[in-house]
C-alpha cells in the first residue's frame, strides 16, 4: 500500500496529520463550537428560493467579486461592529480559513514568515505551512492573556511579515483588548519599517460573543489592519462555508491576486445572502448562547473546576493531571468536548440548555468521583 511518505510529497508536509476534531456520532456534541440551533424554517425556506433562483443561472459563472454579498456584509458590520464599512472593504470566502489562506498567499509565502500567541486556533500555523511561511509561536501569560511587553519583544527581534491576533481567542476564549492589538501593531510596523510593514490579522471568528465592541473601527487609518469573520458560528451557518474580512480597499485588492477565480459559487452568494435577510432572528439565538455561556462559567466553577474568562462561545475548565483521560471520562457519559492540547484544560461549546445540562451533570458526577 502506498503511504502519503512514499510520494513525492513537499519536506514541511511528511510525517504530519490533518487538522480535525474527532465527528463521532454521540448524543451531545459540544467539541466544535458550532451553534447548537439549526436555521429556523422561514430561513431555511428563504435559501431554497434564492438557491432555485441561482441554479436557473449555474450554466454561467458566479458573479466574481460577490458584489451584492460584499455589500450586504459591510451594511451588517456597519450596522454591528461599530464602524462604518463599505463593500471596498470587504471580502468574502469559503470559510475565514480560505481568508486566512488568502492572505497568506499574498502576505506570506516562502521566505516570509507569520506569529500567533498560543495557544490559538492551531490553523494559524497550518495554513502558514501550507502557504510556505515560516511559524513563530509567540508567548502567552499563565491565565492565556496576551502580555504586551513580551509580544512586543518577540515581535522586534523576529520581525515577521504576518501577525495573528485571535480576539475571543479560540480555544481559551480570552478577547484581546483595543490598546494591545495597538501596541502589536505598531510594533509590527516598526519591526518592518524597512519595508512596507507587516500585516496585522485580527481573527474575530466568536466576535459576535463578546462582552466587548468589536475591534472593527482600528482598520481605520490602518492599511495593514485587517480583521477576519465568519458566518459559521453567530450566524449558525458552519455548513454554509463563508468568512468574510474587512480592511483597507488596497487588501481586499491584493487578495484578488491569488484568489482562484469565481472561488464562490453562485449557490454560496445566494444562501449567504438569504442569511443575512435573517440577521435579527439570528442574532437573538446569540444572545441565548451568551447566557448560556455565562452560565456554563458560573456552574463548572460552583462545582469546582477551574475556568478561563470567556467571550466566546466556548468555555475551557480544567485543571486536569491529564486531559485525556478526562476527556473520554466525559466521553463514557455521552458529552463530546475538546482537547485541544493544551496540558491540563479541555473545551467545551456552549450547546442548547438541555445539552449543557447534560454536559454538567456529566462534569458534577466526574468531580464526585474524584474526592
Ligand atoms: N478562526 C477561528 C478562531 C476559528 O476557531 C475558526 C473555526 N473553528 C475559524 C477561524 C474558521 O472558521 P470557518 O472557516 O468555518 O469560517
Amino acid at each position: 500500500m502506498t503511504r502519503i511518505d512514499d510520494l513525492p510529497i513537499r519536506d514541511e508536509l511528511r510525517g504530519k496529520s490533518p487538522y480535525g476534531a474527532p465527528q463521532l456520532d454521540v448524543p451531545v456534541r459540544l467539541n466544535t463550537n458550532e451553534n447548537p440551533y439549526p436555521l429556523p424554517e422561514p430561513l431555511v425556506r428563504r435559501i431554497a428560493e434564492r438557491v432555485t433562483e441561482a441554479a436557473r443561472r449555474l450554466n454561467r459563472y458566479p458573479d466574481r467579486d460577490a458584489v451584492e454579498l460584499r455589500t450586504e456584509l459591510a451594511r451588517y458590520l456597519s450596522r454591528t461592529g461599530g464602524h462604518e464599512v463599505t463593500k471596498d472593504q470587504v471580502w468574502a470566502a469559503n470559510g475565514s480559513n480560505e481568508i486566512i489562506q488568502q492572505l497568506l498567499q499574498t502576505f506570506g509565502g516562502p521566505g516570509r514568515t507569520a506569529i500567533g500567541f498560543e495557544p490559538s486556533y492551531s490553523m494559524h500555523a497550518l495554513i502558514s505551512r501550507g502557504t510556505g511561511t515560516g511559524w513563530l509561536s509567540g508567548p502567552r501569560t499563565e491565565d492565556f492573556t496576551i502580555d504586551v511587553g513580551a509580544a512586543v519583544a518577540a515581535i522586534a527581534e523576529h520581525r515577521p511579515d504576518v501577525v495573528f491576533i485571535c480576539s475571543p481567542n479560540n480555544p481559551t476564549g480570552t478577547a484581546v483588548d483595543a490598546d494591545t492589538v495597538l501596541a502589536l501593531y505598531e510594533a509590527a510596523q516598526t519591526a518592518k519599517a524597512d519595508s512596507a510593514g507587516a500585516l496585522v490579522v485580527v481573527d474575530e471568528a466568536y466576535g459576535e460573543f463578546s462582552h466587548r465592541p468589536s475591534l472593527l473601527p482600528l482598520i481605520e487609518g490602518r492599511p495593514n489592519l485587517v480583521v477576519s469573520r465568519t458566518m459559521s458560528k453567530a450566524f449558525g451557518a458552519a455548513g454554509l462555508r463563508l468568512g468574510y474580512l474587512a480592511a483597507d480597499p488596497a487588501v481586499v485588492d491584493a487578495v484578488q491576486l491569488v484568489r482562484l477565480p469565481y472561488h464562490l459559487s453562485s449557490v454560496t452568494q445566494a444562501t449567504a445572502l438569504a442569511a443575512l435577510e435573517h440577521t435579527d432572528t439570528l442574532l437573538k439565538y446569540v444572545e441565548q448562547l451568551k447566557a448560556e455561556r455565562d452560565r456554563l462559567v458560573t456552574e463548572l466553577r460552583a462545582i469546582g473546576y477551574e475556568v478561563t474568562e470567556s467571550d466566546a462561545n466556548f468555555v475551557q475548565f480544567g485543571r486536569f493531571r491529564s486531559a485525556p483521560e478526562v476527556w473520554q471520562k466525559i466521553l463514557d457519559r455521552g458529552v463530546l468536548v475538546r482537547d485541544n492540547g493544551v496540558p491540563g484544560w479541555l473545551r467545551v461549546t456552549a450547546g442548547t440548555p438541555a445539552e449543557n445540562d447534560a454536559f454538567l451533570d456529566a462534569v458534577r458526577e466526574l468531580k464526585k468521583e474524584q474526592s
